[in-house]
């Protein structure tokens, strides 16, 4: 009777962004704790990066530099994962935070997940994943 070879278990890979010479600004950012999004000259803000302003569909905007300072606007937490580099994580959210200057951008918030609150103020935080800086954020009130 043959033996099948036991596979060796690999810890499956984190999903990796999609960098290129539009994103790249915003990801580089991250890696120096900087957190970047794009204003237009029109005075929308938006993440994430995309080559037309989202209000005006203007090509005039700039990289610009966030405070790193915000609010939770809501939450969800996942006991399912739908992705098996997620497996391990379980219980885990996925946030939505509205920086100062007003952008939003669905992110991770590091706190537990039974303290969150809504209206929280919330500082961001920087998660390496690899070789990969994530902004995250956590509560400061
Ligand atoms: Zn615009």
């Amino acid at each position: 009777m043959a033996h099948s070879p036991v596979p060796t278990p690999v810890a499956p890979a984190f999903p990796t962004p999609d960098v290129n010479e539009l994103t790249r600004p915003y990801w580089d950012g991250l890696k120096e704790n900087r957190l970047m999004f794009q204003k237009c000259r029109c005075g929308n803000a938006w993440l994430p990066a995309r080559r037309e302003c989202p209000n005006c569909l203007g090509t005039e905007w700039q990289w610009t530099q966030a405070s790193g300072k915000g609010c939770l606007i809501s939450w969800v937490v996942y006991h399912t994962s739908y992705h098996d580099a997620f497996k391990s994580r379980l219980p885990y959210n996925v946030a939505i935070v509205e920086l100062d200057e007003g952008p939003r951008l669905i992110t991770n918030m590091v706190d537990a997940n039974e303290t969150l609150r809504g209206d929280a103020q919330v500082t961001l935080q920087v998660g390496w994943e690899g070789e990969t800086a994530l902004a995250r954020f956590r509560m400061t009130d």
